[in-house]
């Protein structure tokens, strides 16, 4: 194994979803910066193409491919884009996720079904479509993004809690299928990070609360302190499986 850390990824084809802001976009220039040549995915193809420029311009190797992780043809695109491109899939980080807060009794049922089409139906899709490859290969990393939201249940947000459990509960499940064969498995349960993320919540009211915490009580984490720990599983030797991370910002209580 290299013993520099800018190029011990060499050699790995990493695919990142949700590439094209926050945790996603930090996470692949991490990767790309350690030596992997990455994959970006999401819907926003601006925002990929001009991360892939600015990973290229810093020397690494990009691939933007416009990716909805609710269309399964988008999907065996993006698996077949990346061995067509590079040749193998060693990591996958599934990271695409929508928030879309409400209490039940006020909930779209268009935003149930959409939390779950990505932040869970299109994690298990991809890993589907991808772990074929790494278990021929006889290797490969799939870190998957849940949340502190995946181990704790609060008001306003049951229909991502019920996501964010699924992606613990498949995530740990494949594990037992798969470690045997050399495929890990990474579960990263971020605390609160200061990305769009809340933008998109439906509710003005559960909205303007959630901001207002965030700010006035605490130092939220940076994608890159979520990046750093990605990094982190996915450099480990071989035989050394980092199943679980949970990363708060020091003062956040719950
Ligand atoms: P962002 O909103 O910045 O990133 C979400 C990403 O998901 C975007 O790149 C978006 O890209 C992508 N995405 C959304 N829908 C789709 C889709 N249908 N197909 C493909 N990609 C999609 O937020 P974060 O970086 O914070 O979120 C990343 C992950 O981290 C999510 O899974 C989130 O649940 C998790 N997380 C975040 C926390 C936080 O406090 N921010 C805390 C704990 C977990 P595009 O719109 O271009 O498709």
């Amino acid at each position: 194994m290299s013993t520099d850390p800018s190029s011990d990824l060499d050699e790995q084809v990493a695919i990142v979803t949700g590439a094209s802001s926050g945790i996603g976009e930090a996470t692949a220039e991490a990767l790309a910066s350690r030596g992997a040549s990455v994959v970006l995915a999401a819907r926003r193809e601006n925002e990929l193409d001009a991360l892939a420029d600015n990973i290229e311009a810093d020397g690494g190797t990009a691939l933007s491919v416009p990716t909805d992780v609710t269309a399964e043809d988008d999907i065996d695109a993006l698996v077949e884009s990346t061995l067509d491109a590079f040749g193998s899939i060693d990591i996958l980080v599934n990271n695409a996720g929508v928030m879309l807060l409400e209490p039940v009794e006020r909930a779209d049922r268009e935003n149930f079904r959409q939390m779950v089409e990505v932040n869970l139906l299109g994690l298990m899709n991809l890993t589907h479509a991808a772990l074929p490859v790494m278990q021929e290969q006889g290797a490969g990393h799939i870190v998957n993004i849940s949340s502190t939201a995946g181990r704790n249940a609060n008001a306003n947000s049951s229909g991502y809690n019920a996501t964010k459990f699924g992606v613990n509960a498949f995530t740990e499940a494949l594990r037992q299928e798969v470690t045997t064969e050399g495929v890990r498995t990474t579960i990263i349960e971020p605390g609160a990070v200061d990305t769009e993320l809340p933008d998109h919540i439906p509710d003005d009211e559960i909205k303007e609360q959630l901001e207002a915490g965030l700010l006035d009580s605490m130092t939220p984490l940076q994608s890159e302190d979520i990046a750093r720990a990605i990094t982190y599983a996915v450099t480990q030797p071989q035989h050394v499986s980092v199943n679980e991370m949970l990363v708060r910002p020091t003062d956040q209580q719950r």
